[in-house]
């Protein structure tokens, strides 16, 4: 364990590599071990190194903002590659497009100073293009898939784009999250909007988020079991407010968001999930299912 990146990196030695990247520094939930890492600074770089990991079996994770992936402790068996390389961003009438390693904020910059309107229900959301498409991000408001045009991604050795209605978007859902790829770039069709359009839209959206809990956490962890059933409602009709395992702690402010109240490790939090998963079924009969990514 630990040394596919050495052998990785002794046959790509051009691409930018890390020994013991670590995972609780590079997630928002602020727990885990480490990882081997590559940054790929080009698609031809992406290319050879997911062609290479395909070809002697090793396993690749794709990490944007880690903003809903919960790490492993100890040493990932496997490499990670970041995407902070990829941060072209260009506006053509009302499309944007958008490398995967593009952050929330300079995206939705970009869609106000060129007065574009659909994607500002994302404001305070804190992750990457790449992971907003995985993941189809959203709110009440709007879901990423919505607003996407194309999404170009990387498999094996080849470079792919396909059509918004091939993504496979649904709620917390797309066809990225069931196959070993990497997202390189998504192309969205907004619409012009008036003038500080975008930006009332944008403020608006913040002040919707002031109430969330703050604190190191991956946002939601469970979905919703249908549109009027909130996971947050039954975790706190089943009395889970404040439950802890060691670090990891249940917000008392938002029911569905886990805390690292401090020094907690990733077992702490795999520990909490199951045991809030455990009472809600006891209590409801509601399964709850995970909208987190593992990292194990
Ligand atoms: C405080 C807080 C608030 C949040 N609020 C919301 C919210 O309102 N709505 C919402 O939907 N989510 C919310 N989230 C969850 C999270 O921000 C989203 O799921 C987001 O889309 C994850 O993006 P990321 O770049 O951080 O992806 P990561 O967490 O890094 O990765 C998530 C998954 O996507 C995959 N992935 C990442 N990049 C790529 C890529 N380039 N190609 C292929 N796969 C990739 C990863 O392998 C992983 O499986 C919140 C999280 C936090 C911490």
């Amino acid at each position: 364990m630990g040394q596919y990146g050495l052998f990785l990196s002794a046959l790509l030695p051009d691409i930018p590599f890390r020994r013991d990247f670590s995972l609780a520094a590079h997630t928002t939930v602020g727990v885990g071990g480490t990882a081997d890492a590559f940054s790929p600074r080009s698609a031809g770089q992406l290319l050879s190194l997911l062609n290479l990991c395909k070809r002697c079996g090793i396993r690749f994770y794709p990490l944007g903002a880690g903003s809903n992936v919960l790490p492993c402790d100890g040493v990932f068996a496997g490499v990670v590659v970041t995407t902070s390389h990829f941060d072209r961003l260009g506006a053509e009438g009302e499309c944007v497009t958008a490398e995967c390693g593009v952050g929330t904020g300079k995206l939705l910059e970009l869609c106000r100073r060129r007065g574009l309107v659909g994607l500002e229900f994302l404001a305070g959301i804190p992750a990457r293009v790449g992971g907003l498409v995985c993941m189809n991000a959203g709110t009440r408001e709007g879901h990423v898939g919505d607003l996407v045009e194309s999404v170009t991604f990387a498999r094996g050795g080849k470079i792919y784009t396909v059509g918004r209605e091939a993504c496979g978007f649904a709620y917390k859902e797309s066809v990225f999250q069931h196959m070993s790829c990497v997202i390189l770039s998504a192309r969205f069709r907004l619409r012009q909007g008036v003038e500080g359009e975008t930006e009332q839209n944008i403020a608006r959206a913040l002040e919707r988020r002031q109430g969330l809990p703050k604190g190191k956490s991956m946002g939601c962890v469970f979905k919703n079991p249908s549109p009027d059933l909130s996971a947050g409602e039954l975790i706190e009709r089943s009395g889970c407010k404040g439950m802890r395992s060691g670090g990891a702690l249940v917000s008392e402010a938002h029911a569905n968001f886990l805390l690292n109240a401090g020094g907690a490790t990733a077992a702490d939090f795999y520990a909490l999930i199951e045991r809030v998963k455990a009472r809600v079924a006891a209590q409801t009969g509601v399964i709850l299912e995970e909208e987190i990514c593992y990292m194990r």
